[in-house]
């Protein structure tokens, strides 16, 4: 049994101070309130202070000492996470342990094309540090200036480049990590082949902090694309937004690195809150696409290939209209109306139903129009923005109040709304968290939607690694 007393705690408290001295350890509640509330402002948690440890020793330490007095542990990384992962939610004694001090860039390896770099590390440096060396890290997502190597991983991000690069998993080598025992297991290698058994580094992507603290990950890098095309096109629909994609992976000799939609109103919620953007066409359009390509060889011609793609789609009445980036701040423009969604939809303030969901790359128009108009049967006059990476079938859903339904009655169809939302997704065979993870928020729909065989296995492996439930409680396992 835990060694859980007050004054027990105090002690455990006094022996963390000791480990990490004062730039290691904060308990002043204004200086931890940033650290108990996330990026879309969660509830405040409540948190006997946060450790910021800067060596894997330190965590380790800093973990058997919390455990031993029964104290709780949440990892967090940059706090960008979308469902409500990275903050206390229980009433358990808990501490944060915050990598904000592990941030060092251990080896870059270019020619093995692998880089090693702590849990800390923020993911534009890890893209910066890889691109010096002329190597491409290849995740690339909105939060990219906060959010870290440890966060990234422990919620297997997903991003821009899935379509060309995969998801966080599929870069991972290697993972060093402290268990809830204060162990460590040393996982960091950066081979391609290593049949030796279970691949154990696997547990903690995805797990959301809840079988440990990622420490340090080996990443695999990629050829720098030298060479890139951007377009943002006006399509009518989904429906030729998936022509236009199946068209264009063929065409482009498969150098497509993102393939994004949008709806006319992700366009005007970008223009109303976000200052600098405005409409890069002349007339308005339904839908759009942004798409880009890229490749490492200069000798290939991807402005020959977009343009291609763009004749074939305007003569099959796929695309209307279009424009292409001209330059690195054009390109740069049209990004910013996708990248801004997040920020201008916490604007907007209107109450909304929000969900991340995937399907079968093929089922996304089907997707679209069947949930719209099955939420919109339970409640006319939805303010609909449903955009994301349609390149690999992940779509950003926000479903808003019609101005005249006052808020009793949205709150009592809430519920409705959000199950057809995700049961549509569902019946096509897709999931109703696609990128963002479970956290606190989405553990009723993990226990509502999940396999039950797959949760029991995720209780078998929990209770393993973590039989008192110390990291990160509340969280993932329903
Ligand atoms: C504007 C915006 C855009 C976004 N775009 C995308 C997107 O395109 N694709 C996508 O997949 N996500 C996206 N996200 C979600 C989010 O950025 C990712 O989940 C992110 O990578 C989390 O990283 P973080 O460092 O902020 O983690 P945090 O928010 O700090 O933590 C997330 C989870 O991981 C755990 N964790 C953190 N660090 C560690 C560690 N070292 N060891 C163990 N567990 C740990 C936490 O306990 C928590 O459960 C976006 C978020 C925002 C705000």
């Amino acid at each position: 049994m835990n060694d859980q007393t007050p004054q027990s705690i105090d002690a455990a408290l006094a022996e963390i101070r000791s480990i990490l001295g004062p730039k290691g350890w904060l308990e002043d509640p204004n200086d931890t309130l940033k650290y108990r509330t996330d990026w879309r402002g969660a509830p405040e948690g409540e948190a006997l202070g946060v450790a910021r440890p800067s060596t894997t020793q330190e965590t380790s330490a800093v973990v058997k000492a919390a455990v031993k007095a029964g104290i709780c542990i949440v990892p967090q990384g940059g706090n960008t996470g979308l469902a409500i992962g990275s903050v206390p939610t229980e009433e358990r004694p808990t501490i944060i342990v915050s990598t904000d001090r592990l941030t060092a860039v251990r080896n870059l390896d270019p020619d093995n094309y692998a880089m090693v770099a702590e849990a800390g590390c923020v993911i534009q440096n890890m893209q910066a540090v890889a691109a010096e060396a002329g190597r491409l890290f290849p995740l690339s997502l909105a939060s990219e200036g906060s959010s870290t190597v440890g966060g990234t991983l422990s919620t297997n991000a997903g991003g821009n480049n899935t379509i060309k690069y995969g998801n966080t998993r599929e870069q991972i080598l290697g993972i060093e990590a402290v268990l809830a025992d204060g162990s460590v297991f040393d996982g960091l290698e950066t081979l391609r082949k290593n049949n030796t058994g279970y691949d154990m580094k696997q547990l903690f992507i995805g797990a959301e902090g809840t079988l440990g603290i990622v420490t340090a990950a080996a990443f695999r890098l990629m050829p720098l694309p030298r060479v890139r095309e951007t377009a943002m096109l006006s399509v009518p629909s989904p429906r030729e937004a998936q022509k236009l994609l199946s068209s264009a992976r063929e065409l482009s000799g498969d150098t497509i690195l993102a393939f994004e939609i949008m709806p006319r109103a992700a366009f005007d919620l970008a223009i109303r809150h976000i200052d600098g953007i405005t409409d890069p066409l002349s007339e308005p359009s339904p839908w759009y696409v942004l798409i880009e390509m890229g490749t490492p060889s200069p000798l290939d011609d991807l402005r020959a290939k977009l343009e291609a793609i763009f004749a074939e789609a305007m003569e099959q009445g796929w695309v209307t209209d279009g424009v292409i980036a001209e330059s690195e701040g054009q390109r740069r423009e049209l990004w910013r109306i996708r990248e801004e969604q997040a920020e201008a939809g916490k604007r907007e303030g209107t109450p909304r139903i929000a969900g991340d969901v995937s399907v079968p790359v093929s089922r996304v128009a089907d997707y679209l129009e069947q949930s719209q108009a099955a939420m919109s049967e339970c409640m006319p006059g939805l303010l609909f923005n449903c955009f994301g990476h349609m390149g690999d079938g992940n779509i950003h859903y926000t479903a808003r109040k019609p101005a005249g339904v006052n808020d009793a009655a949205w709150e009592e169809k809430k519920p409705d709304l959000t199950a057809r939302m995700y049961e549509t997704a569902l019946t096509l065979g897709g999931s109703f968290s696609a990128e963002h993870g479970i956290g606190s928020e989405k553990l009723p729909y993990l226990a509502k939607y999940g396999s039950p065989s797959k949760i029991a296995l995720m209780k078998a492996v929990k209770q393993a690694l973590d039989p008192k439930n110390m990291m990160n409680p509340g969280k993932v396992i329903p």
